[in-house]
């Protein structure tokens, strides 16, 4: 695809800056990045550590802000939203998944997956059914009255999917999901990603392994909080 414009635009960063503030020093993690993403696209964000991933994803994620710049969401600027409507529209579009599961301890699976609707305000009456439905798609059958500490760090990972699903996000944002799983578990996690993107939902995901990356048909590079390339190939 040549233009994103023609898969619907969903997100555009322009001169996104992101600065930290630590220790009196000032860190750019994010040094202008304009970025646009077409709905259904399925990206790679792939850099050696400290290159600004998390800060990016964070900022697509509507879990941070930009220092300067702004950044569109189904064209409407984030920048300019109070804190509310940006968790609602963190809440109701995106789902993110984190290297380390972030599942809650004193739930069960099941809990954990439909802890998002605790924070929607008219959260859809079929919810509980879908929770379970994609409990199944995930594997989790089994396992949906357990508690984290009794799965394997790949069920974790496939709850935290399912998880970040059960609302339909349009984005799904993941960071380094299979950082901290074996290479069989990565495998399913990856599997399921692919799903995702073919049901036609919007997949951002960050990775520094190269094999990983090259399953996005669109990988982007990023060195010293700047995009370095910009590659699209046909998906395999
Ligand atoms: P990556 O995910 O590619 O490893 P990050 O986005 O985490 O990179 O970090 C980019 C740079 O910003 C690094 O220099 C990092 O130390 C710094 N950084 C990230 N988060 C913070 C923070 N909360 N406070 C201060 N510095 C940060
Ligand atoms: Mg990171």
């Amino acid at each position: 695809m040549t233009d994103n414009q023609s898969a619907g635009e969903l997100i555009e960063l322009r001169g996104v800056r992101r600065r930290y503030a630590m220790d009196g020093q000032v860190v750019e993690a994010l040094a202008g990045i304009d970025l646009r993403i077409g709905a259904g696209e399925f990206i790679a964000i792939t850099g050696a550590s400290g290159s600004g991933k998390s800060s990016l994803l964070n900022i697509l994620g509507c879990l941070d802000r930009p220092t300067e710049g702004c950044y569109l969401i189904e064209g409407r600027d984030v920048a300019g939203m109070d804190d509310e409507a940006a968790s609602d529209i963190r809440n109701r579009r995106i789902g993110f998944v984190f290297q380390s599961f972030h599942l809650l301890p004193r739930l069960t699976v099941l809990e954990n997956v439909l802890l998002p609707l605790r924070f929607h305000r008219d959260p859809p009456t079929d919810a509980g059914a879908h929770a379970r439905e994609l409990l199944r798609k995930v594997g989790l059958q089994e396992r949906m009255e357990h508690r984290p500490s009794e799965l394997s760090g790949g069920q974790m990972q496939r709850a935290a999917i399912a998880r970040a699903l059960v609302l339909r996000p349009a984005i799904l944002l993941a960071d380094e999901p299979t950082g901290n799983l074996d290479s069989r578990s990565a495998a399913d996690v990856l599997g399921l990603i692919d799903d995702v993107h073919a049901s036609g939902q919007t997949v951002v995901m960050v990775t520094h392994d190269n094999d990983i990356a090259a399953r996005a048909p669109r990988r982007i590079r990023l060195r010293d909080g700047k995009v370095e390339h910009d590659i699209r190939q046909h998906a395999h």
